[in-house]
């Protein structure tokens, strides 16, 4: 959605260039602009056709932040962003923190705030790298080193 505008905005500012002779510095602000015009329009058509439609029911809310949840990224459903995880440092941006944020959708508190593989990633992760597993494979890798210098 947003590079079809960004798509919009910069047909419109070539057209300009095209036209007047914009400085490539003018352009850059041209473009902002434009761009951030666009949004405004695309936002006030989004909330246009909600207003017609009614208010979305209980359910689809709910279902707004599974939708959120990809397989490789996470939307932050304050700003549309997407990234591998929602960090904390990003919903300081909105005035949240993952409880308020899981709070304000009615995301469960099990479900993590990050894409479908990297939690899964993370699972694995932490079922591979269990502390006492740790703690021995060191202790191998002492033992050895100690032999290996024994030999010399
Ligand atoms: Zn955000």
């Amino acid at each position: 959605m947003t590079q079809t505008l960004l798509e919009m905005a910069k047909e419109l500012v070539a057209e300009q260039i095209r036209q007047y002779h914009v400085s490539s510095d003018e352009a850059q602000i041209l473009l902002r602009n434009t761009h951030a015009t666009l949004q405004t329009l695309h936002h006030m058509e989004m909330s246009g056709s909600h207003a017609m439609n009614g208010t979305p029911s209980e359910e689809e809310q709910s279902e707004g932040w599974r939708k959120s949840i990809s397989k490789y990224a996470i939307r932050c459903m304050e700003c549309g962003n997407t990234f591998k995880q929602l960090s904390t440092r990003h919903l300081r941006i909105h005035d949240l923190d993952a409880r308020g944020y899981r709070a304000k959708y009615g995301i469960p508190r099990t479900q993590a705030l990050s894409s479908l593989t990297a939690t899964a990633r993370r699972r694995e992760l932490a079922k591979q790298i269990r502390p006492w597993e740790k703690a021995a494979s060191i202790r191998g890798v002492a033992k050895t080193k100690a032999k290996a210098s024994a030999k010399k």
